[in-house]
């Protein structure tokens, strides 16, 4: 049988709790992870001198596959994010996150089911700020054709792949003629290869408002990199929250994957956070290894333990502590292989 070594990052906060939930029911697939343990984020600032040293760009690179757990960034100050570091030096260009109604799950829709796709290496994330004079800052809004051209191929080949019948194109061209503008024309240019997909452009101010209106009439929502972000989180809150919402980020050679929450350090270390973003990160781990037999037993016994509803976090209205959730999945994950 196939082994596979992964490189595994904790991260910060509420990441070494969660990362070993997943690694506690991706182990259940009784698929042979070999896991490789090397640690970026604030923890490794004193003892490194950097949030993510070498060694971790190094592992990816040769495994090219990680779980990672979230890394914390200071605001305004401090050291640059780990993520933003780690999707550009391995240029992990297609964010993908899954939105989809779980079952058990409250929520103020039924029915979600729709796929952010999110540029991840280039806009105002590029980390291009400078003091032009005293009281007088720039950030670099950077928009390229290549990039633009890579996501949308990447967003059209996913509906495809997937069955998926619309694209939806979010941006603020009306006001960043330039650069928006240009995410567009790409965007256009690729949707004229996929006739059989429905392609439309929505203003990324009446997307939030159309979401909340009605999150069913969307399908895969194509952006840049900041509106992306934000849509993310918004989208998240469609399917109970952060704690339920996973991602991944994808190169041509790596594959990162990670939840959309960050370290949430109100509820770090005491047992609370909801570990199943992750574990279902996890699950698109399996799909990218093309083990689909282990991807849906993760994901039903997910669905078996939500519906069961009795260990849930206490912000679904249970009781149960991360590592409580993650026995009972990977218990149904074992007795299901
Ligand atoms: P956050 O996602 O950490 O937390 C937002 C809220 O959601 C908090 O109330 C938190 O308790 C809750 N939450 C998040 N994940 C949860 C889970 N799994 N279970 C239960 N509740 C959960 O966002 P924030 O507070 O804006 O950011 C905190 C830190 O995380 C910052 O340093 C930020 O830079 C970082 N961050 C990292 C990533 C990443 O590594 N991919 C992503 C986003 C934010």
């Amino acid at each position: 049988m196939s082994s596979y070594t992964v490189t595994l990052i904790p991260g910060d906060g509420i990441g070494p709790e969660v990362t070993a939930a997943a690694v506690r029911v991706l182990n259940a697939t009784g698929i042979d992870f070999q896991w490789e343990t090397e640690n970026a984020g604030a923890s490794t600032v004193g003892s490194d001198g950097t949030a993510l040293p070498k060694r971790v760009l190094d592992s990816v690179r040769k495994n090219r596959l990680a779980l990672k757990g979230p890394t914390e960034t200071p605001i305004g100050t401090g050291h640059r994010s780990v993520n933003v570091e780690l999707r550009k030096s391995l240029d992990l260009y297609a964010n993908l996150r899954p939105v989809k109604t779980l079952p058990g799950v409250k929520s103020r829709y039924d029915g979600v089911d729709l796929v952010v796709v999110r540029e991840n290496t280039e806009d105002l994330y590029s980390g291009l700020e400078h003091v032009v004079v005293p009281g007088l800052f720039e950030s670099l809004k950077i928009i390229t054709e290549k990039a633009s051209t890579r996501i949308a191929r990447y967003a059209f080949a996913h509906a495809r792949a997937k069955g998926r019948k619309k694209v939806t194109a979010v941006h603020k061209a009306n006001i960043m003629k330039l650069s928006d503008g240009l995410f567009l024309d790409c965007c256009r240019a690729v949707a004229k290869g996929y006739p059989e997909v429905q392609y439309e452009e929505v203003i990324v101010d009446n997307c939030c408002m159309q979401l909340v209106l009605d999150p069913t009439r969307f399908d895969i929502l194509l952006l840049e990199n900041l509106y992306g972000d934000i849509v993310s989180d918004l989208c998240a809150g469609f399917i109970g929250g952060l704690g339920m919402a996973p991602g991944a980020n994808i190169g041509e050679r790596e594959a990162v994957f990670e939840a959309v929450h960050g370290s949430a350090p109100d509820i770090a270390g005491k047992n609370m956070a909801n570990p199943i973003a992750l574990i279902l990160s996890g699950a698109m781990m399996l799909d990218h290894l093309n083990k689909q037999a282990a991807a849906t037993r993760v994901r039903e016994a997910v669905y078996a333990v939500l519906r069961e509803g009795q260990k849930v976090t206490r912000y679904l209205g249970g009781h149960s502590g991360t590592t409580e959730i993650a026995e009972a999945i990977a218990s149904k994950v074992e007795a299901a292989s």
